[in-house]
């Protein structure tokens, strides 16, 4: 695998334009003579951009290169203005390190720094081209794999684990639909026996999403076999996945490899860095996925399929934490009478399951969320200590998501509070009862799911309010 991210840094590589992040509405607005390359201008490397790329290769078990500089990757294109690419040739900031994906070690082979570059805009109806030089100079770190990824989905879990990475480091938000994060597949076959990298290599391209990535080498794997199987060789080229056909169609044939002419870029002196500077960029590598998964296992004792969504997202496991001391304070203070054990259990199910439901549909990320972890935490208590349905709780819930509001205040406002009171309930009991007389002829008759049916009918009456346990030892008792 060959994957770019664009850092999200506050400036671009080499000049002081603001990096964008592609969000800028019109063209050509964050750019200055350095990152258009007006004649006489020098580059000034972006200290930022070098701090992320090497706290990504410790976050990767990379060794930081001690001795490092940059230099030009010379080729033409319309949208990248020098002539030549800032990028990194044999002395990348990062070498030889690798990830843990499925049970199994992938090496990375190096991660360097270069810079995007602008973007073609074809409008249609015309017979020319624009450039936009919005992208053009914005960080880009580039990672490349050892060749030890055997399958569509270790690839894929490859790349998620990068993108979380990237997101518990703050360098990126690389998100693959936005152009953050860019994946090319190399894959090459060879028959067992044979030597490992013996077959023809063959790169894909335009891969915007996970799934992509997976599908784009199953269909490659199949491709490949296929013309092998025919006794065809493998035809060395690019190609593109195309997600209308679901498959990879060829873009050009590689006639020979790109000759670059590297050589060390002159208007940027060669970097030396100390053991220390190293040491003590470690000191600011944040806990990282695999090591928080660890700890919420042994911490919460949350089931497995729980604990990978909660840390999926960084700030979405803090929201977690936070509730979870919230709600430890007020056990001990006994403001909260519900277990702990209990609590766990509850807020880290809402936040999964209804929260994480409302976050999706609106769009909005975890940091714009408008429930505080006290109020979360109030609602969770409410629940575990029985006082609210969990019918009546999914409604306090978006309420509160929509406007932040108190549970309390909800609750009483909406007029919520479960009905444990059996005189209350018995009411609403004895009218099912006597609406209902085929169920409880089947009941008599022993079926047990007809009294799954009267509790229905009873919450449905009480409009979600009634207790479900209180009403089901009711209708017990009278039938
Ligand atoms: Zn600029
Ligand atoms: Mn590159």
């Amino acid at each position: 695998m060959e994957i770019h991210v664009e850092l999200k840094t506050k400036s671009k590589m080499f000049c002081a334009c603001k990096n964008g992040l592609g969000l800028e509405t019109e063209p050509n607005v964050n750019i200055c003579p350095v990152c258009t390359a007006q004649p006489g201008t020098l580059p000034v490397p972006n200290t930022q951009a070098i701090e992320f790329v090497q706290l990504a290769g410790l976050a990767l078990n990379c060794q930081l290169r001690l001795d490092s500089k940059f230099d030009r990757k010379n080729y033409f294109y319309p949208d990248i203005p020098k002539g030549y690419q800032i990028s990194q040739y044999d002395q990348p900031f990062c070498e030889a390190g690798h990830l843990d994906v499925l049970g199994k070690k992938i090496g990375v082979t190096r991660i360097h720094l270069e810079e995007d570059t602008g973007k073609l805009v074809h409008p249609k109806g015309v017979n020319y081209s624009l450039v936009d030089f919005n992208r053009a100079g914005v960080p880009l770190m580039e990672l490349v794999t050892e060749p030890d990824i055997e399958t569509a989905e270790e690839a894929r879990v490859f790349c998620q684990k990068l993108q979380q990475i990237c997101r518990y480091l703050k360098i990126s938000d690389a998100d693959m639909e936005k152009g953050h994060m860019r994946c090319e597949v190399n894959l090459s076959l060879y028959k067992k026996g044979e030597e490992k990298l013996s077959g023809t290599k063959v790169e894909v391209k335009n891969i915007n999403s996970f799934k992509f990535v997976e599908k784009a080498i199953a269909y490659e794997i199949e491709r490949q076999t296929e013309v092998l199987e025919k006794g065809e060789k493998i035809v060395q080229e690019t190609r593109g996945w195309d997600a209308n056909r679901n498959a990879t169609v060829s873009q050009r044939k590689k006639e020979s490899a790109h000759d670059y002419r590297y050589f060390p870029e002159p208007d940027i002196p060669p970097f030396e860095f100390t053991p220390e500077y190293a040491t003590e960029l470690k000191r600011k590598l944040p806990e990282l996925p695999d090591q928080k998964v660890k700890r919420f296992k042994e911490e919460y004792g949350l089931a497995d399929d729980t604990i990978l969504v909660l840390t999926t997202d960084p700030a979405l496991a803090d929201y977690f934490e936070n509730v979870v001391n919230e709600i430890k304070e007020k056990i001990a203070c006994k403001e909260f009478s519900v277990s702990l054990e209990k609590a766990l259990a509850l807020s880290a199910n809402y936040i999964v399951g209804e929260l994480r439901k409302h976050l999706m549909t609106s769009g909005e990320g975890i940091e714009s969320l408008k429930i505080t972890p006290e109020n979360y935490a109030e609602l969770i208590a409410i629940v575990g200590e029985g006082k609210i349905s969990s019918s009546s709780a999914q409604i306090v819930l978006k309420v509160m998501y929509e406007t932040g509001g108190d549970p309390s205040q909800i609750i009483e406002a909406k007029n919520l509070i479960q009905m444990s009171d059996a005189g209350e309930l018995e009411k609403i009991v004895d009218e099912v009862l006597a609406k209902n007389e085929k169920s409880v002829a089947d009941y008599k008759a022993g079926k047990e799911n007809a009294l799954k049916f009267l509790v229905g009918q009873v919450m449905a009456v009480s409009k979600g309010k009634a207790n479900p346990q209180v009403a089901e030892e009711l209708l017990r008792k009278k039938l």
